[in-house]
């Protein structure tokens, strides 16, 4: 598979090698089965909007579907698709994400918040550096998921403005949840999905609120870029 050269007008892609949209279909279908099936993952709903979703316009890269993080600029990374499925599986609110309110913490490339859009769900995605931000917005637009907010600013302070939220989720590692992000998760079963630990690694951590209450699970090793900010690590 070969990265297109050029992104037409449309929203169609073309390139020198002529991959065309079928090729890219089967690229995502084959991610899909190799990669999310494989790994335990069968929320329908879930495998569509990986299924739907084009990850080659957010990313440069001649493999865009492959199972790895990769990089995107000012050093940081767009997640691997699995982790980016896993972390939506964790966080899916009780009565799904169509309609439910989502921050997203990390917009990056602005793939995962694609995916939470393509769910049904009214995103708000915060990023730090002012550059992706706006390169998130064209790449939304370009794909079609204009209904997303995207915040330039500190995400570990949250977006109070769109609290309360069904579903956090925190795409960078910091050393423990951001009590502002907690603050903003919806009393009635509100769902946060982070990294937490080290900067070199962490865990995968959950947490469910239910009025004053907050349960926390750690779900599965990952290593993440920090979370830079007043609640995370500092830059
Ligand atoms: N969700 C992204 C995607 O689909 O491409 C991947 C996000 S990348 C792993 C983590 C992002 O978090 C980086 O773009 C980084 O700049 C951003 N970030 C780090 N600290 C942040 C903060 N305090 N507020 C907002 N964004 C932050």
């Amino acid at each position: 598979m070969v990265a297109p050269d050029r992104i037409a007008e449309s929203g169609r892609v073309s390139g020198p090698h002529g991959v065309s949209e079928e090729d890219w279909a089967a690229a995502r279908n084959r991610m899909v089965i190799d990669q999310l099936e494989r790994r335990g993952l069968r929320d329908e709903e879930l495998l569509r909007a990986f299924r739907t979703v084009p990850r080659h316009l957010f990313v440069e890269s001649d493999d865009p579907y492959g199972d790895r993080a990769l990089a995107i600029p000012s050093g940081q990374t767009i997640s691997q698709p699995y982790v980016v499925a896993a972390m939506a599986a964790a966080a899916r609110p009780e009565d799904g994400y169509r309609g439910a309110r989502v921050l997203e913490v990390g917009t990056g490339s602005g793939y995962s918040a694609a995916i939470l859009a393509e769910l049904g769900a009214e995103v708000t995605t915060m990023e730090r550096h002012p550059s992706l931000g706006a390169e998130g917005v064209d790449r939304l637009r370009r794909a079609g998921y204009d209904g997303v907010s995207v915040v330039v600013g500190d995400g570990s302070l949250g977006w109070p403005d769109g609290a309360p939220y069904d579903a956090i989720i925190v795409t960078a590692a910091g050393p423990s949840v951001p009590k502002p992000l907690l603050e903003q998760l919806s009393p009635e079963a509100g769902r946060l999905v982070m990294p937490v630990g080290t900067r070199e690694q962490q865990w995968l951590t959950l947490v469910q609120r239910h009025g004053s209450a907050f349960t926390r699970r750690e779900v599965e090793p990952v290593v993440f870029v920090p979370l830079v900010g007043e609640h995370g690590f500092e830059a």
